[in-house]
């Protein structure tokens, strides 16, 4: 082994890489070589030195770090304000439940529809338009139910709308009795909104996460 790569090898040894070389053709080498031992117990002060060497100061930035930071974390404004939003949209959807109760439970109790409907029809239609009122009231109180209550609530007021219109023009049905579901129109647009904000602010699980399958 030349002096050369004894010295190679004994410096990838003191970086903790291999050294290339077999141990013992090394350390045979060492023996016999008084330059190469030299060499080695050199290096092997500098090493150490230099690891042991204290690290040079750095300044305190601490203070002047968090002097520089915004008053509010970047997005937090928008967030504040999309939770207000939630809350109005919220309260809304409230209001018009209790309204749409209010309109209903009183036909369901008496069985006196509007349009000398008979009791049982007017009974019937009294509990569809509370239970309507009922998923109004429970999106407010709970807006991540939004999103499941929505192909009831539109499915029901998809085919309720056109048939209300054509009754309408054909004198079928008065328009105070048509204008109430405007309500229903009104309380299904909030549910979907509600449905739309809280969709797009809820990462998706990745596949595979445990947490999910927990
Ligand atoms: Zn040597």
């Amino acid at each position: 082994m030349s002096c050369h790569t004894c010295r190679e090898a004994l410096s990838a040894r003191l970086d903790g890489e291999p050294s290339g070389v077999p141990a013992d053709e090394l350390d045979r080498h060492l023996a016999a070589c008084p330059g190469c031992t030299a060499w080695a117990a050199a290096a092997e002060r500098v090493t150490r030195r230099a690891r042991l060497a204290p690290a040079p100061p750095v300044p305190d930035l601490t203070v002047a770090i968090l002097g520089a930071l915004p008053r509010e974390l970047p997005g937090a404004r928008s967030a504040a304000r999309a939770r207000l939003a939630d809350t109005a949209l919220r309260l809304v959807l409230l209001a018009v439940g209790v309204a749409q109760a209010a309109l209903s439970w009183p036909v369901l109790v008496s069985g006196a529809g509007a349009m000398s409907a008979p009791v049982h029809m007017a009974r019937e239609s009294g509990a569809w338009n509370l239970a309507v009122a009922a998923a109004f009231l429970a999106v407010a109180a709970g807006p991540r139910l939004a999103a499941g209550a929505l192909p009831f609530l539109g499915s029901f007021t998809a085919l309720l709308l056109p048939v209300t219109v054509a009754d309408l023009q054909a004198g079928h049905v008065h328009a105070d009795r048509a204008l109430a579901h405007l309500l229903l129109v009104a309380g299904v647009v909030l549910v979907a909104t509600l449905a739309w904000r809280g969709r797009r602010g809820r990462p998706l699980p990745a596949v595979g996460d445990r947490r999910v399958a927990a």
